[in-house]
């Protein structure tokens, strides 16, 4: 078997990049395949911004079911369910509900991956020396109700065993940590060490050190085929002139986001992905007012399902909902609408005239694990799935497959 040195990526979203990143770093050649002319214009683009291993419980709980059904049936509600039969949609839900008693160590593990990546995000930035809006003021989750409260401190007890600190906060300290929240919380978690950037920013300068680093972009391109072979992955793509072309690597690492699935079953593969809807909005701060009223510490309410983050002087993004409705990426004003009222609402001066909304597709898998390794054929790799973590995760992910993939490098498997 010849050694295995030349890797196609699928996808230039945030996975797509680390991934080529690391195996650059490894000695592998990296030629990087995405339909859009940029990177990091599907999810990658306008997320919540949030590196948050404070946010790394996964959602297979009995409780979120129950929620979710009492969701369906109220208008602006976090969650929404197209209820049209859809074989995928059902079949991922039932999958979601046999992994419910994998909800304590999934947490565990979702923690300590979140923690690793967060040190090899900062090193790849400041070896290619970019910006990313970084703000390093730490997450504040905020309840209402004591019962959520009691609930995220038996959560604390998952991320304080894979490793992270974070503490209980009181309304007064609320108040000091972020003093642009007016209004009284039942109280607090806040995690000094997690931390938010915009994501298309950190996406993009990655992109460009992969590009100086030697490695190929082919943007406008569709993947449509992969194909196995004896030695290796033959891929069949179409660029936007809508001429076909082949290549031949000896791997693929697949990093499509909720196109993966369908990649996957090409090559023999069943990666059960479910495209979950979410939405944010951009509130421009071009007024002095806005921008001394707008907070800088990221927030995640926790009933209402909404973060926020500060992106520089100008910007402050919120994003949340999640929505069950198949591949469908129209904006719908009655899921803007919530996180537009929730801002106005917690600050009030804020002026939100211009706000810019955006719906993106979370690659989500039932057990809210991203799928990391060697598919069946040698050759076939996998780096996708991250759901709503996918900015938290993708650096530590991107490390475990680039080392799985240099071990499978001379070997037979
Ligand atoms: C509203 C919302 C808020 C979020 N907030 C956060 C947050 O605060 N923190 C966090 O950690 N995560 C967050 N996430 C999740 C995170 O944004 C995603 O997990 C992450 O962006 C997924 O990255 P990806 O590379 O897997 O997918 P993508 O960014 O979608 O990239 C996949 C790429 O593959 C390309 N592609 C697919 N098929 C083909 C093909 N056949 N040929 C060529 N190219 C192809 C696409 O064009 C695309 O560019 C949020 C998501 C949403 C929707």
């Amino acid at each position: 078997m010849p050694e295995m040195k030349n890797i196609a990526i699928v996808g230039a979203g945030i996975t797509g990049i680390t991934t080529a990143y690391s195996l650059l770093e490894r000695g592998f050649e990296v030629t990087v395949f995405d339909k859009n002319r940029y990177a990091a214009m599907e999810t990658s683009f306008a997320n919540g911004g949030q590196l948050s291993a404070s946010n790394a419980e996964v959602w297979n709980r009995w409780a979120t079911v129950i929620k979710g059904i009492k969701w369906m049936f109220e208008p602006g509600a976090p969650l929404l369910v197209n209820p049209k039969p859809s074989w995928h949609k059902y079949s991922w839900m039932a999958e979601f509900m046999a992994h419910i008693p994998g909800y304590r160590k999934n947490t565990v593990e979702t923690v300590r991956m979140a923690i690793t990546a967060r040190q090899h995000l900062m090193r790849h930035a400041e070896k290619e020396n970019f910006g990313f809006e970084c703000e390093e003021r730490g997450i504040l989750h905020v309840y209402d109700k004591k019962s959520e409260f009691e609930h995220a401190g038996r959560v604390n007890r998952l991320l304080s065993e894979g490793g992270l600190e974070r503490r209980e906060v009181t309304p007064q300290e609320i108040r000091e940590i972020e003093p642009a929240l007016k209004r009284d919380f039942y109280a607090g978690y806040y995690t000094l060490s997690d931390f938010t950037g915009d994501i298309h920013a950190y996406t993009r300068g990655l992109s460009k050190a992969c590009e100086r680093r030697g490695a190929k972009f082919h943007y406008g391109t569709t993947v449509k085929y992969l194909k196995k072979k004896d030695n290796g992955i033959l891929l069949n793509w179409r660029d936007d002139d809508n001429d076909f072309f082949e290549g031949q690597f000896d791997g693929v690492v697949i990093c499509a986001g909720v196109r993966s699935r369908e990649l996957a079953a090409q090559v023999g593969d069943r990666i059960n992905i479910y495209p979950v809807k979410g939405y944010s909005i951009t509130v421009n701060l071009d007024d002095e007012a806005s921008q001394q009223a707008a907070p800088w510490v990221s927030l995640l309410d926790d009933e209402a399902k909404i973060v926020t983050s500060r992106l520089g002087k100008t910007k402050f993004r919120l994003a949340g909902t999640a929505e069950f409705n198949g591949y469908n990426l129209d904006i719908r004003n009655d899921r803007i609408q919530p996180l537009i009222k929730w801002c106005e609402k917690l600050f009030p001066e804020v002026s939100t005239e211009y706000s810019v909304p955006w719906a993106g597709l979370r690659p989500m898998m039932p057990n809210m694990l991203p799928r990391v390794g060697g598919g069946k054929h040698r050759g076939v790799f996998y780096n996708t799935g991250h759901g709503h973590l996918g900015w938290t995760l993708s650096a530590a992910t991107a490390e475990l497959l680039a080392e799985e993939v240099d071990r499978a490098r001379g070997s037979n498997v």
